[in-house]
């Protein structure tokens, strides 16, 4: 036996990842990668903003730079720089000493349950949600419970009120969300915040609401609403991937709110987390990240992406929901099977991830973060490939 026999199964599903991603790099030496529409990643090729690489620049050639470990909730100027973001954004007094820089989103959320999540807790999430949820949940030995969403992809309370246990311990939610685009409104954020004080009441036992907020920066006129104000048990986790297009850099944060009852015993927890597997958050992205606090990469790349692929799927006649942010299409599979579905697309050359790998059978995502051309290369593809599905149901089982 080489490895844990729990990590048996973890390995296996990677697999099922890397292959797919081995047969678009197959397709794309076969074919060219200008013929190869791939639609499979969330991996943001939006160039940073100016000022970012500017701050970076000046920073690389000062001769006081310095390389060694940062403090590991991270340091001072950037939690203090966004300490004030996060106040402006929620409307409540978040404080530089409740931020923890991480190494990115996922390591915000690692810290966050490995400080507050017994084995056998509950972690509650509405689906279809991101796909690494469920390994942030097996890491802490958690169950990962999901409660479905309504028709457009947005927040049904009362199943969430019922679906919550006196196991739950965390409720996760993500807006704007990967797979969908939803972005939950203002009416639906405080709703939650009082499910979750009601249920805090009735369990006798405190649940934490942990919003997930990447995506935050990129939306298509919704507002995203400010969650910490919603409800005190909160603790928000963001990162640079998206909003400065930093993906590969790892960085990211958690704040808690200054309210919560734990909230100093909270960060404390997490820091030492945080300390345990990578002492700090990468330290010069920090420094850089700093000094350009509230830019943003140019949103109206992806607004035209939503509207070019949108049209294009319209067109062909498939159905979906209008994302209002993020960069993810969440379409129908016009078959039930969307594992079969992404194969008819493959055989068009284009690639997309199945519903299933996201607690959503029978649909599928495209992220459109990728160049024009990829998106307007696709229409023939998308076209044939529903085409083919609906001439196969319409003819009879024995003219096939
Ligand atoms: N949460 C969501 C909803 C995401 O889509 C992603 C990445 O795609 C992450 C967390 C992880 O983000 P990061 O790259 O900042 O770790």
């Amino acid at each position: 036996m080489p490895i844990a026999d729990r990590m048996t199964r973890r390995v296996a599903d990677f697999a099922v990842i890397k292959n797919m991603f081995e047969e678009g790099r197959q397709l794309k030496q076969k074919f060219g990668a200008d013929n190869v529409y791939d639609f499979s990643l969330g991996n943001p090729d939006v160039p940073p903003p100016d000022a970012f690489r500017k701050a970076l620049r000046e920073l690389t050639q000062s001769d006081t730079l310095s390389f060694g470990y940062a403090p590991v909730a991270g340091h001072l100027p950037v939690r203090e720089a966004l300490a004030q973001r996060l106040t402006g954004e929620h409307g409540v007094p978040v404080r530089p000493d409740l931020i923890v820089m991480t190494v990115g989103a996922a390591g915000a959320l690692n810290d966050i349950f490995r400080a507050l999540v017994n084995p056998g807790d509950e972690i509650l999430t509405p689906a279809p949600y991101f796909l690494g949820y469920d390994n942030y949940a097996f890491l802490v030995d958690a169950d990962l419970i999901t409660v479905a969403t309504d028709q457009h992809f947005h927040l049904d309370l009362a199943a969430i009120a019922k679906a919550i246990t006196w196991k739950t311990r965390v409720v996760l939610i993500n807006s704007p969300n990967n797979p969908t685009g939803a972005v939950y409104s203002a009416e639906e954020i405080n709703g939650l915040g009082q499910v979750l004080e009601t249920a805090s009441t009735r369990f006798k036992k405190r649940i934490y609401l942990v919003s997930d907020e990447p995506y935050r920066r990129i939306t298509f006129g919704a507002a995203v609403p400010p969650v910490l104000a919603a409800y005190s048990h909160t603790i928000v986790v963001n990162s640079f991937s998206k909003e400065l297009s930093l993906a590969g850099e790892r960085l990211g944060y958690f704040a808690v709110h200054p309210g919560a009852e734990d909230a100093e015993a909270i960060v404390a927890a997490a820091s030492v987390v945080n300390s345990m597997h990578v002492v700090n958050a990468p330290s010069l992205f920090q420094q850089a990240v700093a000094r350009v606090i509230g830019a943003a990469v140019d949103v109206s790349i992806y607004r035209r992406r939503c509207d070019l692929i949108c049209e294009i799927m319209t067109a062909a006649g498939y159905e979906f929901n209008r994302p209002e942010g993020a960069f993810y299409l969440f379409p129908k599979s016009p078959i039930p099977d969307d594992a079969r579905f992404t194969e008819i697309l493959r055989g068009e050359r284009i690639l997309v991830s199945p519903g299933r790998a996201f607690g959503a059978p029978g649909y599928f995502r495209i992220s459109y973060a990728v160049p024009d051309r990829t998106i307007a290369g696709s229409r023939e593809g998308f076209q044939r490939a529903i085409d083919q599905v609906r001439s196969s149901i319409k003819r009879p089982a024995a003219a096939r």
